[in-house]
């Protein structure tokens, strides 16, 4: 994929004569902005405890660092230690993460703090290749333990150091291939400094989220402007390169909340699909959105004609997740008896303890908006 002109190349040629001054410059300043200037705080900086770290890896995975801000606190007041959450029940940990999104997050952390505690004593590994056989941790969440609580020299790698590294070094290799990714890996491990490896992953993923940031970055304020080749070039724009598309598929979720003597009809989610082991009400997926005149025409209510007080369609949502988007219909069906089911496998639960149970954050904003829920 060709970003740059042929003057552009021969300008960061010369640019990147002298590629070790380069990299000399980056981390020096970047160190120094570091303990001079960077004011980002977050309750996990400074931490040196290997599961506490940890969690708040697993929890900013894919989530904002203020969004996770109030799932991190709940996680270390309800399970202080890794022996806490691995013999906490499940659904006690699943109801916490409600909300944050990728459940399997949830399923690896869960099935990681067990290990730790049955097989390991509840000791944290502490050298990076056993902290990256752990389930649910790879290569960033591995050196992200191992520099911020052993202090080990491994650099992190991810959306915040693509960014500040393509753009300062003017480097155009899409950073989601297998070459990208490689060359992004070395890069960053030439630059961390052995003796300061935390402060160092801490830096670089601070300066990403704080000055360097995806659409107008402040450069004006940045530690790096003077050498940065995208800033002087009018690169930034274009840096980082990405070679995919997401592509989005479009998923139709008609809910239909089964109603009877104050008691709903739910199921639990199965595995291989998005929500695993959360929780949910009769659910109909389609290929296209389903009016409501339809809803008659489904099974279970054309065969409990007679049983059904009232049907009323209760609004829409959307929710984008990272390769697909949901799209929700909702509906309320009261029953005077007790509906047959059939062969569909779930159980009754009294609406006031529907918030016992996890459910996806689609669903706890729906029962949320619908006092009838708490009544
Ligand atoms: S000068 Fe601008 S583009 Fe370059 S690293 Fe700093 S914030 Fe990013």
């Amino acid at each position: 994929m060709a970003v740059f002109t042929k003057t552009i190349r021969s300008y960061i040629a010369l640019s990147m004569k002298n590629k070790a001054a380069a990299k000399t410059y980056f981390t020096k300043k970047l160190l120094a902005w570091h303990e001079h200037e960077n004011t980002r705080s977050l309750p996990w900086k400074e931490e040196t405890d290997p599961y506490k770290i940890w969690l708040s890896e697993i929890i900013l995975q894919q989530t904002r660092a203020q969004q996770g801000l109030p799932y991190y606190n709940s996680f270390t007041t309800a399970f202080p230690n890794v022996a806490a959450l691995a013999t906490a029940n499940d659904e006690d940990v699943f109801r916490l993460w409600q909300g944050l999104g990728y459940y399997n997050r949830c399923k690896n952390m869960l099935a990681t703090a067990r290990y730790i505690h049955n097989e390991l004593n509840d000791v944290f590994p502490d050298k990076y290749n056993d902290l990256l056989s752990l389930k649910g941790v790879g290569p960033y969440t591995a050196a992200a333990i191992a520099s911020f609580a052993f202090n080990l020299p491994h650099a992190v790698v991810d959306g915040n150091v693509y960014r500040v590294l393509s753009r300062f070094f003017a480097i155009d290799t899409p950073f989601d291939t297998t070459q990208g990714k490689k060359q992004f890996a070395e890069l960053a491990q030439e630059l961390i400094k052995e003796d300061s490896s935390a402060a160092y992953n801490q830096a670089i993923m601070d300066l990403g989220a704080t000055v360097c940031t995806p659409s107008t970055p402040l450069c004006d304020v940045c530690p790096l402007m003077k050498n940065c080749i995208a800033t002087s070039n009018n690169l930034i724009e274009v840096l980082p390169v990405r070679s995919k598309k997401v592509l989005v598929k479009n998923r139709y979720f008609n809910y239909l909340m089964l109603i009877h003597d104050k008691k709903i009809w739910i199921q639990k989610r199965g595995s291989g699909d998005i929500w695993e082991n959360l929780h949910q009400p009769f659910l109909i997926e389609t290929d296209s959105p389903l009016m409501a005149e339809q809803v008659n025409k489904i099974d279970l209510i054309a065969n409990n004609k007679r049983n059904i007080e009232s049907i009323t369609a209760d609004g829409t949502s959307k929710q984008r997740l990272t390769h697909q988007m949901i799209h929700t219909n909702f509906y309320t069906v009261n029953f005077r008896n007790k509906p047959n089911l059939g062969t569909h496998e779930g159980f009754w639960v009294s609406l006031s303890e529907i918030n016992k149970l996890a459910f996806p954050k689609t669903l706890v904003s729906f029962f949320k908006n619908n006092l009838y829920f708490y009544n």
